[in-house]
């Protein structure tokens, strides 16, 4: 039987209207004998919410299940900017994920950031990280490997993504000092990211989709000994780090997309246009694939601005290729 106790946390958040206010980020500790330690994470932004539902399912249902080894679950990590249902957190506009930099916290967010560098990173070897479009993107449910080099345990990432069960992989290079996955493999964690829906919007299948793919992360560390793994052999790895991958607006306007997510697109296809109907007499702009491959991202909001990101389009690859991409 699994031994749970919370390790909430709490950071200074003060406002104008609240001086020495504090904001408190929820951690449970499930503990079920030996076995690697293991964070499960969602909520770096708070506009992201199927990681954020799947780990609070996970709350109340894995200490039930869990077999071996520690689990930490943080649903919602940027707490403030959850509650707040943004993706910055609204006290000081810090985004969570450029928040790691190793320095003296100067604010809500650089302390969140310090505290998991100093009472979570160091007592974990794995940690799944689980991230979507937020308000303003949408992106077909992939998991997401970041590399930083030759990290030892690149090799077991692979495998962790078939354990996620998503068909979608996306790859970045890792070029954030202050992110999240930059610390843990300053630490030396094994990590998984995802990239699950977006829009302001999210749906209870994505939700169950998610769970059952941190379930098959645990699974593969180890720690569900029992249940079969939803491996998935079908992955097709997308290199969004590529600048070619991304179609930004170059002017401001109504965006109107012409393609679907997962749709394939020819290189300098129409893929949609940029309008403005306050202004009729502006010439519709045509937007075009900067390269063949698969609607892996679309922005989820209409009206755009001069350096919006609109599209990420990438080839699909074999995973296999992964081992020669960084
Ligand atoms: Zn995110």
């Amino acid at each position: 039987m699994a031994t749970v106790s919370r390790e909430d946390f709490s950071c200074a958040a003060a406002t104008n209207e609240s001086a020495y206010r504090r904001v408190t980020v929820p951690v449970l500790k499930i503990e079920a004998g030996p076995g690697p330690a293991v964070a499960l994470m969602a909520g770096v932004h708070g506009d992201e919410w199927e990681g954020q539902a799947a780990i609070l399912d996970l709350w109340h249902h894995l200490p039930g299940i869990l077999q071996r080894g520690t689990v930490y679950l943080l649903p919602a990590v940027n707490a403030e900017a959850s509650l707040a249902g943004t993706r910055l957190s609204p006290s000081d506009g810090g985004n969570l994920n450029r928040a790691f930099l190793g320095q003296p916290a100067r604010g809500y967010t650089e302390s969140v950031a310090a505290a998991l560098e100093a009472r979570l990173l160091p007592r974990i070897q794995a940690l799944v990280d689980v991230h979507s479009g937020g308000a303003s993107l949408r992106y077909l449910p992939s998991s997401v490997i970041t590399r930083y080099g030759d990290d030892p345990y690149d090799a077991r990432l692979p495998g962790l993504a078939r354990a996620f069960g998503l068909p979608q992989c996306i790859y970045f290079r890792g070029s954030e000092a202050g992110s999240m996955p930059a610390a843990a493999s300053r630490h030396g964690v094994l990590r998984l990211s995802a990239e699950i829906g977006g829009g302001r919007e999210t749906s209870g299948s994505l939700v169950e989709r998610c769970r059952d793919g941190l379930l098959g992360c645990l699974g593969e560390l180890g720690l569900l000994p029992g249940r079969p793994l939803p491996r998935n052999p079908e992955i097709r790895l997308y290199d969004l780090d590529a600048p070619a991958a991304t179609l930004r607006a170059r002017e401001p306007g109504v965006f109107i997309p012409g393609v679907e997510l997962g749709q394939s697109v020819a290189a300098h296809q129409r893929i949609g246009q940029m309008i403005e109907p306050a202004r009729p007499d502006t010439p519709a702009r045509a937007l075009v694939s900067p390269q063949a491959g698969t609607v892996v991202c679309l922005r989820a909001i209409a009206r755009s601005s001069d350096g919006d990101c609109l599209f990420q389009i990438a080839p699909a690859l074999p995973l296999d290729s992964l081992s020669s991409r960084y």
